[in-house]
């Protein structure tokens, strides 16, 4: 039995439906199917989520919505009439989004009720088609399914006792058509997982009825070893360990939610990125673990955006707690950190860029300069991280001279380094003004 996950591109209108359901009639082992709301058609189109958001918020800041409720109307109504389907659905959404626009107080829940009606339309949509063509299959609402979730709006987590439900999905007959995004707390009150989490509800069905395979079916034949944005034409990458996509999707390959790898990895159901358009291919597998092909390095992920907290302080290595106490001060703060390279009598806190602002700043160091009374704190924008991820890098050589040289062939400076004893990945902090050029050099040194 597999899980066939389809994202927003997949399922954008009539002609890509048709081409999902061919997916999942030719192969009868796609027995759990499930689906995003219909997303961007063309790169300047708004995403069905998107345009619920902006009717939550509409309404209710007393501006008129009855616009956005016509396009997201439209919307469905193209893909019904255009697979022979009743309109049925696009009175539902009307009717129902009227409702929880008037009659829902709290708008937490209003918002998230919201955002799921894109998934679920579509889940309806898409069974009511694959009967039409012929196959067996039923929708099944998130609650019937067992997904139970904490209660937080937004970003709910999966609980535990949902998979022993789940489970029993097995025995039902036929194709199950399940809507992504979004679960139900124990008290009932439908809540949504984080922007992208229809990923995570795949990982979960895959992970609950124990699947074979989790095939997550996007707009790209495989995940890239660099962002075809940066180097032209990059190699494809076959086969990934968890741990390697984990590091990866931090920084920057956006590919597969990272959340959705949690429920996949604790069952190890292995898990496969495949193209709607090209469904043939192989695609890249995503598994517990990989032999060692020889290569250290499997892929080089950058991102932008963060800012260095770099405090010193004479003798800071004797001092007991003096790590504990700065970390401290940004947890009052409210601030996560990702990284905290330490000296001999210093220490960086990499923060991501977008928690600092001027005043929280100011704070900051006020409070570190005189609860910690360091010698020197100073705050440094404009960071970028690149990492160098692969298994293969435990115990073998080399690995850093060849990345160190890259740089300096880039004439890029290195502001950080940075490598956990796990040996999964090295990172390197820089300027962001030289993250492509220092990713392409990485690039030929490592891949060329
Ligand atoms: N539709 C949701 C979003 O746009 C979830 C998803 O597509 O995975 O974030």
């Amino acid at each position: 039995m597999k899980v066939a996950k389809f994202g927003g591109s997949s399922v954008a209108d009539a002609n890509m439906l048709r081409q999902v359901s061919n997916i999942i009639k030719s192969d009868n082992d796609r027995k759990f199917i499930v689906v995003s709301a219909p997303g961007k058609r063309f790169s300047d189109d708004v995403k069905v989520t998107d345009l619920f958001i902006q009717l939550g918020n509409q309404y209710n800041s007393g501006q008129s919505y009855e616009q956005t409720l016509e396009s997201i109307s439209e919307r469905f109504l193209s893909i019904t009439d255009d697979l022979g389907l009743s309109p049925d659905i696009v009175t539902r959404i009307k009717n129902e989004a009227s409702r929880l626009l008037k009659e829902t107080t709290n708008t937490w829940q209003q918002m998230d009720s919201l955002k799921a009606m894109g998934e679920d339309s579509l889940a309806r949509v898409l069974s009511a088609y694959l009967n039409k063509i012929g196959l067996h299959a039923t929708y099944v609402n998130p609650k019937e399914a067992g997904i139970i979730v904490s209660n937080e709006p937004g970003g709910a987590q999966i609980l535990e006792k949902s998979y022993q439900q789940i489970y029993h999905l097995r025995e039902r007959e036929g194709i199950l058509v399940i809507p992504g995004f979004y679960g139900y707390t124990e008290s009932g009150v439908l809540t949504t997982f984080p922007r992208g989490g229809s990923d995570i509800t795949g990982s979960i069905i895959a992970a609950g009825v124990q699947a074979e395979l989790y095939e997550n079916f996007t707009d790209v034949s495989s995940v890239y070893c660099v962002n075809p944005q940066m180097v032209k034409n990059p190699k494809e990458i076959t086969t990934l360990t968890y741990k390697e996509m984990r590091e990866l999707s931090y920084a920057g390959f956006s590919v597969f939610h990272d959340e959705a790898l949690i429920p996949a990895f604790r069952k190890n159901i292995p898990v496969c990125i495949k193209n709607t358009n090209e469904p043939n291919k192989k695609g890249t597998m995503i598994v517990a673990n990989k032999e060692d092909n020889g290569q250290p390095v499997v892929g080089i992920a950058g991102d932008k955006g963060f800012s260095s907290i770099y405090v010193s302080k004479y003798l800071m290595n004797r001092e007991i707690g003096f790590g504990k106490n700065l970390l401290d001060i940004l947890v009052e703060e409210n601030i996560s950190f990702e990284h905290a390279p330490s000296g001999i009598d210093d220490m960086s806190v990499i923060v991501r860029s977008s928690q600092l602002t001027p005043e929280k700043e100011e704070l900051l160091v006020n409070r570190i300069k005189n609860e910690l009374q360091v010698d020197t704190i100073t705050i440094i924008h404009g960071l970028a991280m690149i990492m160098l991820v692969g298994e293969g890098m435990s115990n073998r050589l080399n690995v850093a001279a060849k990345a160190t040289k890259a740089f300096s062939e880039a004439v890029v400076n290195i502001d950080m380094i940075n490598q956990g004893s796990s040996e999964v990945s090295m990172m390197f902090g820089i300027h962001e003004e030289s993250l492509t050029a220092a990713v392409q050099s990485l690039y030929r040194e490592f891949f060329l």
